[in-house]
């Protein structure tokens, strides 16, 4: 016997990030696809910032060491 505790199975998943619901096994950690849903769109809509890359090409050197 174990002691007594208030483990919920030893196992403790978070609830829904957006409603705080218990989570779908389908849409872990979400507890559906409409929060799902609206977490992806907050990312997109959100933090969603691709680093531009600077093109560092500009002149072509061809090496043409003529010595
Ligand atoms: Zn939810």
């Amino acid at each position: 016997m174990t002691s007594p505790s208030n483990d919920n199975g030893g196992r403790a998943s978070p609830p829904c990030p957006i409603c705080n619901a218990p989570p779908a096994q389908d849409y872990v950690p979400f507890c559906s696809k409409r929060c799902a849903d609206v977490d992806l769109h907050r990312w997109l809509s959100g933090s969603y910032a691709i680093p531009a890359e600077e093109d560092d090409s500009e002149g072509a050197s061809t090496m043409e060491d003529d010595s």
